[in-house]
């Protein structure tokens, strides 16, 4: 698309998305106001209340690479090998998520990594940040947004221009066009919540190399490694009921629960009732936006078109593609109008694939990873795809290693694969069922080489 140069684009939201998209768009010469709620984060302490590290895969990787700031994000990364399965009476067991040396993700401080991503925007002359700004909303009769400045107390209007709206799961931009029936919003809440705790450096005997689970049929405990030797651990579990938060109402019953479920992980945790008694307990929730864009005057991208569940780790990693994607379309549209239009298009399908992908998988680690059926399979697996390499990779690898597969393919391909896995496991014969004469057959039958098509 032909945009003269300096041609000015609202973002609203610096968050993850936010600041990767102005940088992107601004060293393409446009002209890049950024409106965020929160303060600087380069001079304030980070907001509480939010997922303090998050699961970096190569789809997210790809996105900073684009935009050229990958080298600033990289000290920030610490590689996770694998599952690290806690089992009640306290063994562990590394699962690892892929068989090649370069196939681990990395988990990364949100604040940091977010800070980065602002740095490299501001260093971009045609980017304006103005932090404490919050929005109220957008009106498409009037061609306005509605900010509130916190600092000043004021509110105050801004032509549309046209605005990118990044401000996430909750984002009021959504919020407004749906109040005006300009688009239609369905939220759908898990019944389980998470809060965060944190694991003080040193952390014992924790592996930093992996993402430890604890997982109990029903509900789970992750925790994630910080660049400073601390772990974030997150407790998933249901909101009411007999094993609930609403039954953790005292710092009794809180140290009798993890005594009970995670024994192996309470002697790290010496202030739990403290911490859990002060941290927030966060909602879990699925949004799905339709359409995301109106008039070529407005766009919703990240969380704010299409949050997930976080259980997959890839909600930021889809909103980077977005960026990416977003970034890519540009050189192939006429004019802003089918720009969105082709972005929605192009991006619908996957972030609903990675939307199922992310609530399955929540059964799978809080319920199956500790299931004989589900290692026999994952083992048989990783044997198929050392074997046929070109038309077998495991789901999970699609999804987190394998960028140029998109999620949507990776959803179509995972569900033949695993119909397989499970023929060739009632047929027999553990690992080896990889080698047998069986899997060629239905393999070649089945799954036509990646790339290939259907
Ligand atoms: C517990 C948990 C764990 C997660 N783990 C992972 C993981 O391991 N891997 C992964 O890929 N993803 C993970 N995610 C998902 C990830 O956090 C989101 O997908 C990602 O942050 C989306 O980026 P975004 O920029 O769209 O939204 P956000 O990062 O939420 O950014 C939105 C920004 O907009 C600002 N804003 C909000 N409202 C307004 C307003 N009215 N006016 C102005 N500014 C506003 C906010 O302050 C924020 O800066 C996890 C999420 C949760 C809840």
């Amino acid at each position: 698309m032909r945009l003269p140069a300096g041609a000015r684009f609202n973002i609203v939201g610096a968050g993850l998305a936010g600041a990767l998209l102005a940088l992107l768009l601004a060293r393409r010469g446009l002209a890049i106001a950024l409106y965020e709620r929160r303060a600087d984060p380069r001079q304030a302490r980070p907001e509480r209340g939010r997922s303090i590290n998050l699961a970096l895969a190569a789809r997210g990787m790809r996105a900073l690479e684009r935009a050229g700031v990958l080298e600033s994000v990289r000290p920030l990364l610490i590689p996770m090998r694998g599952r690290m399965v806690h089992d009640r009476a306290g063994a562990v067991a590394l699962q690892p998520y892929g068989q090649r040396e370069h196939e681990v993700i990395y988990s990364v401080g949100r604040a940091d990594l977010n800070r980065v991503l602002i740095e490299a925007a501001v260093q971009h002359g045609n980017v304006s940040v103005h932090f404490n700004q919050q929005c109220l909303g957008a009106d498409l009769a009037t061609e306005h947004l509605s900010l509130r400045d916190a600092v000043a107390g004021r509110e105050y209007q801004l032509p549309l221009a046209p605005t990118i709206a990044t401000d996430g799961a909750g984002s009021a931009i959504r919020a407004s066009l749906a109040a005006a029936q300009l688009l239609r919003v369905r939220e759908e809440w898990l019944d389980h919540d998470y809060k965060e705790l944190t694991i003080a450096a040193p952390a014992g005997a924790l592996e930093r190399h992996a993402l430890h689970i604890w997982p109990r049929g029903g509900f789970m405990l992750i925790a994630l490694p910080n660049t400073d030797g601390s772990f974030t651990a997150t407790l998933f579990l249901a909101r009411a009921g007999p094993r609930s938060f609403a039954a953790l109402t005292t710092a009794a019953a809180v140290q009798e629960f993890f005594a009970r479920e995670f024994a192996d992980a309470l002697p790290l945790l010496p202030d739990l009732a403290a911490q859990f008694a002060a941290h927030p307990q966060g909602q879990l929730g699925t949004v799905y936006t339709l359409p995301w864009h109106v008039r070529g005057e407005v766009l919703l991208l990240g969380d704010a078109a299409h949050a997930i569940v976080p259980f997959h780790g890839q909600g930021m990693n889809a909103a980077f593609e977005d960026c990416a994607e977003l970034d890519a379309l540009l050189d192939a549209s006429a004019d802003r109008q089918e720009l969105f239009a082709r972005f929605e298009e192009s991006r619908r399908p996957n972030t609903t694939a990675i939307a199922q992908m992310a609530l399955e998988n929540y059964l799978e680690m809080r319920d199956a990873v500790l299931d004989a059926g589900f290692v026999r399979r994952k083992a048989l697996a990783m044997a198929l795809e050392r074997r046929f390499p070109e038309r077998f990779i495991p789901r999970y690898s699609m999804v987190m290693f394998h960028p140029e597969i998109p999620y949507a393919e990776a959803q179509r391909r995972g569900i033949l694969q695993e119909q397989l896995l499970h023929e060739l496991d009632r047929a027999g014969g553990g690992d080896a069922a990889g080698d047998s004469p069986l899997a060629a057959r239905l393999i070649r039958e089945r799954l036509a080489p990646i790339g290939a098509g259907p």
